[in-house]
């Protein structure tokens, strides 16, 4: 089994029901809708589609103040070049959010990852003049970056609250929020998704969020490491230690953690990765990414079954190197005591699985933190938190109700009898029992297979 997870941005390369059959026989763990491009109608035959397929975590990525070009016709511009851009669609050139009062003439402002660079020399009647550096193609939808200015345009827009109904009343896993910049943008989001227990990612693209960083993973579920914007909105030099900082961060607090972005970018167009990208996947794993994410290279890449089998090699040779990174901090909570304990005898004796009794997923995200090297196999009556902890490192999740009374034992019965477990296993099991407290776990009992199927046959 393979312990880091991937995930798989769906377009137009990747919308066959029988490709993506493969994508997830091949090491797919879950599915990323970019919400730039597309309709609902067709986020919505994508949901459907993969829930034909496999019972896997859906994210849906809205977009929030990430700001986009808008224009008819592919545009190209020679050094020197000025065009006048506005903020409505009526315009010739347009960008998706008013940020007239915030740019101010000087400015540089990138488009598509920097790509293409201007600077703003006029601004008029609500609209301003940029001024080319060097000769390019400006694009329709590609992604605008005012360089160093934090933008006061909302932090969801129309269509994102469009796509945020249709993530409810389908009932998808996660909303990653795009340039979230502090943890008000995600307490918003929260708002807005209500009762239903949609999981919140938030995606680090620029300083602000970088800024909030703290914050942020206290208020989300977990983290998305931009690289594409982060590396357009920074110096590029800047984002591996951002990186390692924002994986470490994530893991001491038991939040998902995603690197994303550019992973496995040369095979969008080529079957072989280069040397560079390899090591790049691998060192995401070893500094502690929970999943991975692809993003053109399935879903506008030629080989996105191959591309998937590549990223899929690449964490099974590397993946048991992961180190635990957690300090050694004395808490005095019996939680903490209790997965601290079940680390710690698996380093001792020898234990092959890890089981998690987990009613709202919270042992097995705390034990996922000690990167074992485990197969952390999750028990939980809920499907919902099923499906969500499938993107944690090492995770495993099983959906069984088992009864209240040796809860630990019915659940590896019921493990041994779908083969997830064989008799010679010695497995230690953890969790909570008999405890009517949320996110405590205060057991650990240590079982072979083989002593408990003679013991149930007697
Ligand atoms: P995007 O975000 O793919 O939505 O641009 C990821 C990134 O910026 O790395
Ligand atoms: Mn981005």
């Amino acid at each position: 089994m393979k312990h880091t997870k991937i995930i798989c941005t769906i377009g137009p390369a990747s919308l066959d029901v029988s490709l993506l059959r493969k994508m997830y026989s091949s090491g797919m763990d879950a599915v990323r809708i970019n919400t730039v491009h597309g309709d609902i109608d067709q986020y919505e035959s994508i949901i459907k589609t993969v829930r034909m397929i496999a019972d896997i975590p859906i994210i849906m990525d809205v977009k929030g103040p990430d700001l986009r070009v808008s224009l008819i016709n592919d545009l190209l511009v020679e050094k020197g070049t000025r065009i006048w851009v506005g903020f409505s669609k009526k315009e010739m050139v347009s960008f998706t959010g008013d940020c007239y009062k915030d740019v101010k003439i000087g400015d540089w402002i990138h488009f598509e990852d920097g790509i293409l660079e201007s600077k703003v020399i006029k601004k008029q009647r609500h609209k301003i003049c940029i001024e080319f550096i060097k000769k390019g193609i400006l694009k329709d939808k590609k992604n605008v970056s005012v360089i160093g200015r934090r933008l006061t345009i909302p932090s969801l827009t129309k269509n994102d609250l469009v796509c945020i109904m249709l993530a409810k009343r389908l009932k998808i896993d996660y909303i990653a929020l795009s340039y979230t910049r502090d943890a008000e943008d995600i307490l918003n989001l929260r708002k807005l998704i209500g009762k239903s227990d949609i999981g919140i990612i938030a995606k680090i693209e620029n300083p602000d969020g970088l800024k909030s960083i703290d914050p942020i993973i206290e208020a989300a579920q977990g983290v998305m490491v931009a690289r594409g914007s982060l590396g357009v909105e920074l110096p590029l030099q800047k984002v591996p230690m951002i990186q390692k900082s924002i994986i470490k961060k994530c893991i001491a607090k038991g939040k998902l953690v995603i690197t994303a972005t550019q992973m496995l970018e040369s095979m969008i167009n080529n079957h072989r990765p280069t040397r560079a990208e390899a090591s790049d996947v691998a060192n995401a794993i070893l500094d502690g990414s929970d999943a991975i994410m692809l993003s053109g290279e399935t879903a506008i890449g030629k080989y996105p079954v191959k591309t998937v089998e590549v990223m899929a090699s690449i964490a099974k040779e590397v993946e048991l190197n992961v180190g635990c990174q957690l300090c050694n901090e004395s808490s005095s909570d019996l939680s903490d005591a209790i997965t601290n304990s079940v680390y710690s005898l698996c380093q001792k004796t020898h234990i092959d699985h890890i089981l998690i009794l987990t009613k709202t997923g919270h042992t097995a995200r705390m034990m996922s933190r000690f990167r074992s090297g485990k197969m952390l196999i999750a028990v939980t009556p809920d499907q919902n938190v099923k499906r969500k902890l499938h993107l944690f490192f090492g995770v495993f999740p099983v959906f069984f109700k088992a009864p209240v009374l040796d809860m630990g034992l019915h659940a590896i019965l019921y493990c041994y009898h779908e083969k997830i477990l064989s008799k010679r296993d010695i497995v230690v099991c953890t969790g909570g029992m008999y405890t009517e407290k949320p996110m405590m776990s205060n057991l650990i009992h240590v079982q072979k297979v083989s002593d408990l199927i003679r013991y149930k046959d007697n």
